[in-house]
């Protein structure tokens, strides 16, 4: 990376944030935006703006804005300060290990088991779930990420099971038993037990 090059990331990624806070609420082309970002630039600091698509999306990924459509993005004021209230703050990630005596509440290890303990929204952000105390669980790694990872298993299971059925009716024995032991595995650590694989 060029030298002071992080510095003018910084100042780009200001120079849309400034533009989408002068536009709040209103569904923005590309071109709109990056004209404007572009010929500030130039501006204000005489160098070349590279690149304000992927700044944009690097926004757009953060939570910043709101991608509509492809090319379309919208900054929600409202939306902007909500992201920041689903996320726990250091006082209430206290209170929820307090109050959770410091262990995971599914394995019950803790700290001096030697495993990490993180605080999970209990409601998903992704189905409105805040950052309240009540919202929130302490859960070790290994927890978290099965928890985390739960929509990707159950694909998973299901495919494999799909798989299963079709090597059986091909007769492809090596495939069928490959599936198997995977689909055993999940039985095995009791993952997406609701998923039922008929064997
Ligand atoms: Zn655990």
């Amino acid at each position: 990376m060029k030298k002071g090059s992080r510095k003018n990331n910084h100042a780009q990624k200001d120079l849309i944030i400034e533009f989408f806070k002068k536009n709040p609420s209103r569904d923005i082309k590309h071109p709109e935006v990056v004209d404007w970002v572009v010929a500030t630039y130039k501006k204000r600091t005489g160098n070349v703006f590279r690149d304000p698509d992927r700044a944009i999306r690097q926004l757009s990924q953060r939570g910043f804005l709101i991608k509509i459509a492809k090319g379309i993005y919208k900054y929600d004021p409202q939306k902007a300060h909500k992201r920041k209230l689903e996320d726990f703050t250091a006082a209430q990630k206290e209170a929820i290990l307090k109050r959770d005596d410091y262990k995971c509440v599914i394995c019950g290890r803790g700290k001096k088991d030697g495993v990490d303990l993180h605080i999970d929204h209990i409601k998903p952000k992704d189905f409105g779930g805040e950052a309240t105390i009540e919202n929130g669980q302490t859960l070790c790694s290994q927890h978290n990420f099965i928890k985390k990872n739960l929509k990707q298993t159950e694909t998973g299971k299901k495919m494999f099971i799909r798989l299963y059925e079709l090597a059986k009716t091909e007769g492809n024995n090596d495939l069928k038993e490959f599936c198997a032991d995977v689909l055993e595995t999940y039985e095995k650590y009791g993952i997406n037990g609701h998923i039922i694989w008929k064997k």
